[in-house]
């Protein structure tokens, strides 16, 4: 035996020890992945340089075995990696090595974030196995022949002992952890080492055995090259990814080398998830790893939320494992694979639209909804708004889709602007009084049907020179100014007598009404309506007005433009009732009602009694001369 020396820890390691002695964290089996990790490394670098030069000799199968002693309460996890040589364990384990946990003692000091909250936060490498043990023993063997096998032992409290060993040992590293009491059935039981190898360790590089079974058998699919993969391997990795029953929709398989170098493996189910209705808004992300060791599962920075439907995993050579969350959220390295991920997801979706409507198709009405929230993304604004897809009167199908490219494919000749109406169906729609100029001139309207797609339309405003309008707000005299393909029902034109008795009516309706409407006006967009509201220059949508007025708590009624249709019967009758009597009551009953409709027809009446009363009582009047008439 060689002699043993005892050996101070550096003051920052001892009270690093102490925290993670004294810590109460509950998530204490990260030491497992910690451990793992640094046998995974030990190897890689084994590999490397006895593929270079020297070799370390033995023929060892390159692995990671993990046993565990119930009786005596110790883990082992030996590995057949690089090993270490006495100086080279006194430089590493005597000492912080990564900056990590130099910046956990630092914070830990300060004492201004809970031990707990820290720990979580940062990895804190092979010195997280004193959260579960009351000692470690390391015994190891470096790859280089002319050094002698050491045993470093410690209690994780002020020193170790260090030891060089006389007998040969094979090549690698053991350590030996001494659980505490209270920890010992649960780390010495092989079905929870396997599960918890599984959740941080399972696409670790090198085969890793709990007793003799191997445990991380599903091999890290996104680092091998494309070209050896089968369509099935996939489906079986995304199926044990998201547990999803049905193979994936679309797979997004890329290697990128610059300007970081990452490879990801991402996929579009073919079912979206409950996640906007669900209750755990939060259940969506990548997980993301460095060099094949779980870094986050459920990462939210490198996509952003409107593609948050995209599955996957995402690994980074560059990353360092114990990278704190709050240094990932502003990492320039993440920042630059979310740029490139992000692209690489559209320019599938590009490709897909461009090669498969169909298919296209089939995606947008599961994750249609999600993707639309993507107006914010102002970077991809004209990406998006290639990819945006709605319903149109131009089809008589409720489903089918329209591109803002499709609209404009099919717009008249002269048109310059892309319109749309928000509805709460393709049948609220048909009746929408505004609508019914299009209608008559054959003008194209996109139906709206989510309160969004109108955020998404005022945010692109503008698509290939065509402006984006609201149906509501066209004008139009310049709408009229197209070709009319449905005719109006036959009726004459309004004498000029009757032009100016209308011009009177329209006052009296104005003066019944008072300050609720701002202005009663003949229409040029009605054919099948006698009345509609419109906005006054400038204003919102209706529907847009409502929403703001939700936020906002205001119950008011806004004051609207009232358009009445002068080839409507109703408004003929009106004339020559007026012509007979300007102050039959009538024409306070028929302005107020035609009003209310009105306004229930934009959503804005809140009590209907009145209008009830009303129809009531007109009802009971004609009927009246139904009966005399009979
Ligand atoms: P990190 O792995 O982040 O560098 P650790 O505290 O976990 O920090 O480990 C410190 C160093 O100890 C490692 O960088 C490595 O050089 C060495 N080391 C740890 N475990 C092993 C092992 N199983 N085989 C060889 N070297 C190891």
């Amino acid at each position: 035996m060689g002699k043993k020396s005892t050996h101070k820890f550096k003051a920052e390691i001892s009270q690093l020890l102490d925290i993670l002695v004294h810590s109460l964290y509950t998530n204490k089996e990260i030491f497992l992945r910690e451990l793992v990790s640094n046998a995974s490394d030990a190897l890689e670098k084994y590999r490397f340089k006895s593929s270079s030069s020297e070799n370390g000799g033995e023929d060892l199968p390159l692995e990671i075995r993990i046993s565990a002693d119930k009786d005596a309460g110790t883990l082992t996890i030996t590995d057949t990696g690089i090993g270490m040589t006495a100086d080279e364990v006194m430089a590493n384990i005597g000492t912080i090595a990564h900056s990590g946990t130099a910046e956990l003692t630092r914070l830990a000091q300060e004492g201004k974030e809970s031990l707990d909250a820290l720990i979580g936060r940062f990895g804190v490498g092979f010195y997280s196995a004193y959260m579960v043990a009351d000692e470690v023993a390391v015994t190891t063997r470096s790859m280089d022949r002319d050094a002698k096998p050491v045993r470093w032992v410690s209690d994780g409290r002020t020193d170790y002992d260090l030891q060089e060993l006389d007998e040969d040992l094979p090549r690698g590293t053991r350590i030996e952890v001494r659980l505490k009491e209270d920890l010992k059935d649960q780390f010495t039981n092989t079905a929870h080492l396997k599960s918890v190898i599984n959740r941080h360790s399972n696409f670790v590089n090198f085969p890793i055995f709990v007793e003799e079974e191997r445990v991380n058998t599903v091999p890290a699919l996104w680092r091998e090259p494309k070209f050896q993969i089968k369509p099935e391997q996939y489906a079986e990795f995304y199926k044990f990814l998201t547990f999803d029953g049905e193979d994936p929709f679309e797979t997004i398989h890329t290697s990128v080398d610059a300007p970081v170098q990452f490879n990801a493996l991402l996929f579009v189910p073919r079912k979206s998830t409950d996640f906007m209705t669900s209750m755990n808004r939060d259940n969506w992300g990548l997980d993301l790893y460095a060099r094949r060791v779980l870094i986050q599962h459920q990462n939210k920075e490198l996509l952003p939320e409107y593609l948050s439907f995209v599955k996957g995993v995402v690994d980074i050579e560059d990353l360092p494992l114990n990278i704190s969350r709050e240094t990932l959220q502003d990492n320039v390295v993440m920042r630059k694979v979310a740029s490139t991920l992000t692209k690489h997801v559209l320019s599938h979706l590009e490709k897909l639209a461009k090669d498969n409507a169909d298919r296209y198709a089939e995606f947008w009405k599961e994750h249609g909804t999600l993707f639309k929230a993507g107006y914010m993304d102002f970077i991809h604004k004209d990406r998006y708004a290639e990819l945006v897809r709605f319903n149109s009167s131009a089809s008589d199908d409720a489903e089918a889709l329209s591109s803002l490219a499709d609209y404009v494919s099919r717009a008249k000749e002269g048109q310059k602007e892309i319109y749309y109406a928000y509805g709460a169906s393709r049948e609220a729609l048909a009746l929408n009084p505004h609508l019914e100029i299009f209608r008559r001139k054959g003008i194209e309207v996109l139906y709206l049907y989510e309160p969004i797609d109108e955020f998404a339309m005022d945010t692109i405003r503008e698509f290939k020179e065509f402006k984006l309008v609201a149906a509501e707000h066209a004008d139009p005299a310049k709408l009229d100014e197209f070709e009319t393909l449905e005719k109006k029902d036959d009726v004459e034109d309004l004498s000029s007598d009757d032009a100016s008795v209308l011009d009177k009516l329209l006052g009296r309706i104005k003066d019944v009404l008072g300050g609720a409407v701002s202005e009663v006006k003949a229409s040029k967009r009605l054919s099948d309506s006698p009345v509609c509201l419109s906005n006054p220059d400038g204003h919102v949508t209706s529907s847009m007005d409502k929403i703001m007025r939700a936020m906002s708590k205001d119950t008011s009624i806004p004051v609207k433009v009232l358009e009445v249709n002068p080839d409507h019967a109703l408004v003929r009758n009106m004339i020559d009732i007026f012509k007979r009597d300007e102050n039959d009551p009538f024409i306070e009953q028929a302005a107020q009602q035609l009003y209310e409709s009105a306004l229930l027809l934009e959503g804005y009446l809140s009590d209907p009694h009145a209008l009830v009363g009303r129809i009531q009582s007109l009802l009971t009047q004609s009927s009246g001369w139904y009966v005399k008439g009979k």
